[in-house]
């Protein structure tokens, strides 16, 4: 909390009614605002729209196995931990734990939850839908999911079929900073330093060696041709790394990257006066393609 008091004789006042005052103080001014969606009242989701420049955070992550030492949650705990403090930085309105994305290569482990694939385009549409009918005119998906690294940017593509009132920005999971880690791809040295920082009671370390997280390679494919069992024939523990390496300076000087990306996709969305106008003009074209100018 942040209290801005500009004169003695008001500091002395203030001090004079106590802590009962100073409490409703913070809790009415604007400055104070939550980020969460879920954490404003009614009242204060117009302020906080108005203030967000009706934009929006849609963190998004997976039920999924992360090796034997991380949460079942991981992705959307990390994710969610970036987009609130990216939107504190540069205040925005975060849409509350959202954990349906892609994820039927995990079907073969405990605690995935792999929702059919009508169903997580649906939902992430009546989601954005919502959100927008809310005043949130720009969306900015924060990905936390490797998983989802194809379906994101296809339901970005296909806003196109269809009129929209609000943009859907992606912005895809954060380069990294070079680790000792080889695979580092899922539970590995990075997103387990990340954890370290964001859940560190709900890392077990320790466990980070009792499967192997090696890449078995069990393909004989060229390079760029793709198949669905490929993540499968390399992890079938659904661990990829060395989860053993991490170390919390790793994971504070990754998030610190990752909250940077987030900060700047924010202020870049909130400065796009672009891509609404040319989505409108474009719908309206489609509606008449024998119209448009050959
Ligand atoms: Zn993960």
């Amino acid at each position: 909390m942040k209290l801005k008091i500009s004169s003695r004789s008001a500091q002395r006042a203030l001090f004079a009614v106590g802590a009962l005052f100073l409490a409703v103080g913070v809790s009415l001014a604007q400055g104070n605002l939550p980020v969460q969606w879920e954490d404003l009242t009614g009242p204060d989701f117009v302020t906080a729209i108005h203030k967000a420049q009706n934009t929006c955070l849609l963190p998004i992550g997976i039920l999924e196995k992360h090796g034997p030492h991380l949460p079942i949650g991981t992705d959307l705990f990390n994710a969610r931990y970036v987009a609130v403090h990216a939107a504190e930085r540069d205040y925005s309105v975060v849409f509350p734990a959202y954990y349906f994305g892609q994820i039927f290569e995990a079907r073969h482990q405990p605690g995935t939850v792999a929702y059919s694939a009508h169903m997580q385009l649906d939902l992430l549409q009546e989601t954005a839908d919502e959100m927008a009918r809310n005043g949130c005119r720009k969306i900015l998906i924060v990905n936390g999911h490797g998983g989802n690294n194809h379906l994101l940017p296809y339901f970005a593509q296909i806003q196109l079929a269809s009129p929209h009132d609000y943009v859907i920005y992606v912005l895809p999971l954060p380069k990294r900073v070079p680790v000792k880690d080889k695979v580092d791809a899922h539970a590995g040295e990075s997103e387990t330093s990340l954890t370290m920082v964001t859940h560190p009671d709900l890392v077990h370390l320790d466990r980070a060696r009792s499967e192997s997280g090696a890449d078995l390679n069990r393909l004989r494919l060229p390079e760029g041709l793709y198949t669905g069992i490929w993540w499968y024939a390399k992890f079938p523990n659904h661990y990829a790394g060395e989860g053993f390496l991490a170390t919390k300076a790793l994971g504070e000087a990754d998030l610190k990257n990752w909250i940077d990306e987030a900060v700047a996709a924010i202020r870049a969305v909130k400065a796009d006066q672009e891509s609404l106008k040319l989505q409108k003009e474009f719908y309206q074209k489609a509606a008449h393609p024998l119209d448009t100018p050959q």
